[in-house]
């Protein structure tokens, strides 16, 4: 009987390519075209900071980029799926902005794979980048969020969307610059119960790294509290030119 429903509902309402609109064959998803259109991240890429390289696939394994090779990182690993790019924008921003949340199953798929070598070194506990209290009144959904407990049903690694709080309500990263970037959400955020994430594994969700500086600041704030090791993971990544 519910075969028989979810095949009527599939006629009268056919699943469609979130980025175009199409009919494919299955929800959440996207089609081929749009599919062709998407640059994955793909090795080789540096093992550490996870920006891809510009050589022959036959390069040797466990590469890693000069600015790896020459600063220690606070964060573990850090892994993107896509390039964020003229195409890829539409979707998250759609994700961000525009409720479209059935990009969630997408692109938390993206992440489960993207993140292979980081679950391969484990993980205790997923945690979203917050959003200010003002800025979710108005989004009313914390994207980042979304994805973290959709990754946590996926993999089975638990996943704590309140222990990392932001403080400060700080002016939307994408406006500023590098430099500001970092001056801006200095000091923004907090650990709720610091005991909760000491000797953790902690794997940090986003849905776009532009200049890390988010990111970098969230595992300040995690390694200060305590956690072993934190590792980001985000839908996708800008990349310098
Ligand atoms: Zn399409
Ligand atoms: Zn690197």
């Amino acid at each position: 009987m519910k075969k028989i429903l979810s095949y009527l509902f599939n006629i009268v309402f056919p699943p469609r390519c979130l980025y175009c609109g199409k009919i494919i064959s299955s929800p959440n998803s996207i089609c081929e075209e749009c599919f062709e259109k998407i640059s994955f991240i793909s090795a080789p890429y540096c093992q550490i900071c996870g920006i891809p390289f510009e050589v022959e696939k036959q390069t040797p394994k466990n590469l890693i980029c000069p600015s790896c090779a020459a600063h220690k990182r606070l964060t573990r690993l850090n892994r993107s799926a896509i390039v964020y790019d003229d195409f890829s924008k539409n979707g998250i921003l759609s994700f961000k902005f525009h409720d479209k949340l059935a990009f969630s199953k997408l692109f938390t798929k993206w992440l489960k794979l993207s993140g292979k070598d980081i679950f391969e070194q484990g993980v205790d506990l997923i945690i979203p980048v917050p959003l200010s209290y003002r800025r979710l009144l108005r989004r009313r959904y914390n994207q980042a969020a979304i994805l973290a407990k959709e990754l946590s049903e996926l993999t089975g690694i638990k996943t704590d969307l309140m222990i990392l709080k932001r403080i400060k309500h700080t002016k939307a990263q994408s406006l500023l610059s590098h430099h500001v970037r970092l001056k801006n959400v200095r000091n923004a955020f907090e650990v709720s119960k610091p005991q909760n994430i000491k000797g953790k594994r902690i794997l940090l969700i986003d849905d776009v790294m532009t200049t890390g500086a988010t990111l970098c600041e969230c595992a300040k704030v995690l390694i200060k509290a305590g956690a072993e090791s934190v590792d980001t993971l985000t839908v996708a990544r800008t990349l310098r030119e």
